[in-house]
């Protein structure tokens, strides 16, 4: 097969106006427009790789021109190039002598590398003819390890016990996948708890939850606390007590509130709170994990990269450790991270929900049980059911489990006709929103 060369790239910014029902709304962001910076890299052949980074609206501009930058990167290279030393390449983007002193890996500069490295590991799949978490699930402990840029982290983790990890579960993987397709990955739904919803509005969706055949959900808190203590009595009211019920704050707490007011919702019988305080505190996080068990703390989805996360898990700040499939700089920055989760035996449970993060994280979920963890125990996959409906292979969601996806690729790739009428702020759908 000759080489696949990428000969340029398209990117675009792409919004949609869920503010208007109130859909994602939550302590910190009360009106969400769900956004991505679209990137399709194209090929000297049909095949393009397709990537995106998750934004909620104003700003998802800068974030298209930081993947602009970015993307200028891989044109005229050879594929086999990048994915033959792809721990290399990925080491190259983030130290970049210049665009690096944005970040350094964080903020708008390192989302941008999330939709470059999805897009790549995309176009990738699509090569092999997999679906992404079949292509990671195939490759041999050393391929995967070189994958990784262990930079920053070999304190916690070095090459030599990532191998042990994987190798660990190379022999019973083909009963794991067996498993993932005869059973799914479990999931909850944070669906029925926005914070913007009226309390007949949840009644409804929990008892819509229920008959869907959810066993955990999830409910937003940090308005107030009676307000917070009101909601949560109506949704334990309605799921009953079997159901395991997280919550989340959205970063809304000081380190005391967070502890104070975690003590008030315990009687609720949370499983997680997650997000209690501001995302950078790794000793505020441990200071309420330790003042709240057995209640557990779960955070993630905006820890900037594998450094921040190895810092909350040696700190014990983080008992479940919430992975985003963008935030971080992509699929083998997630590696890094769910084989430092491994190590220490934390559950990684997704981050998702958002415009395509669902699509996303189903393949990280199903390559951590598959060959990392090997564990589905206290693991779940956040679901939220908002714009499916726009991607070409949507996530497929049966009695409160993922199924595991078929088609190759990483299942991020929208609809033509979706990318025309969002297209911001020239789009159909836009042209008559003030
Ligand atoms: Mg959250």
């Amino acid at each position: 097969m000759t080489d696949i060369i990428i000969k340029g790239f398209e990117v675009k910014d792409i919004r949609f106006p869920t503010s208007q029902h109130l859909d994602g709304s939550d302590a910190m962001n009360p009106d969400p427009d769900y956004s991505a910076a679209y990137l399709v890299l194209k090929t000297n052949t049909a095949l393009e790789g397709h990537g995106l980074t998750f934004t909620i609206g104003r700003g998802n501009d800068i974030c298209v021109e930081a993947v602009q930058q970015l993307a200028a990167q891989v044109v005229d290279r050879p594929f086999s190039e990048i994915r033959n030393q792809f721990g290399n390449f990925w080491h190259s983007v983030a130290r970049d002598s210049q665009l690096r002193w944005l970040g350094p890996e964080k903020g708008v500069i390192h989302l941008a590398m999330g939709a470059l490295v999805n897009a790549l590991w995309d176009l990738y799949a699509k090569i092999e003819e997999k679906p992404l978490w079949k292509l990671l699930a195939d490759m041999s402990p050393e391929e995967l390890v070189d994958c990784i840029d262990f930079s920053y982290i070999t304190d916690l983790l070095s090459r030599e016990e990532a191998l042990e990890i994987l190798k660990k579960q190379v022999g019973s993987k083909e009963g794991r996948i067996q498993d993932l397709a005869e059973n799914g990955y479990p999931a909850y739904t944070t669906s029925a708890g926005w914070l913007g919803y009226s309390d007949d509005k949840i009644r409804h969706l929990c008892r819509e939850a229920l008959e869907e055949g959810w066993d955990c959900m999830k409910m937003k808190v940090g308005s107030n606390l009676q307000d917070d203590l009101r909601r949560a009595a109506i949704i334990r009211e309605e799921i009953g007590w079997d159901l395991k019920l997280m919550m989340d704050a959205n970063q809304k707490w000081e380190v005391d509130e967070a502890i104070e007011n975690m003590k008030a919702l315990a009687e609720f019988d949370p499983w997680w709170i997650e997000e209690p305080t501001n995302p950078d505190d790794i000793l505020g996080h441990a200071k309420i994990a330790k003042a709240i068990r057995p209640i557990k703390v779960a955070t993630g989805e905006h820890a900037h990269n594998r450094v921040m996360f190895k810092q909350m898990i040696e700190a014990g700040a983080l008992d479940i450790c919430q992975i985003d499939s963008c935030r971080v700089g992509g699929v083998n920055e997630n590696l890094a991270i769910m084989l430092m989760a491994a190590k220490f035996d934390i559950p990684v449970c997704p981050h998702a929900g958002g415009v395509g993060l669902c699509e996303y994280v189903q393949h990280l979920s199903a390559v951590d049980y598959i060959a990392i963890s090997g564990s589905k125990e206290n693991r779940m996959i956040e679901y939220v059911d908002h714009l499916h409906e726009h991607f070409k292979d949507p996530v497929q969601i049966e009695a409160g489990h993922y199924k595991l996806p078929a088609k190759p690729g990483y299942s991020i790739e929208m609809k033509t006709q979706s990318l025309q009428d969002y297209s911001y702020p020239e789009g159909i759908k836009w042209r008559n929103i003030e």
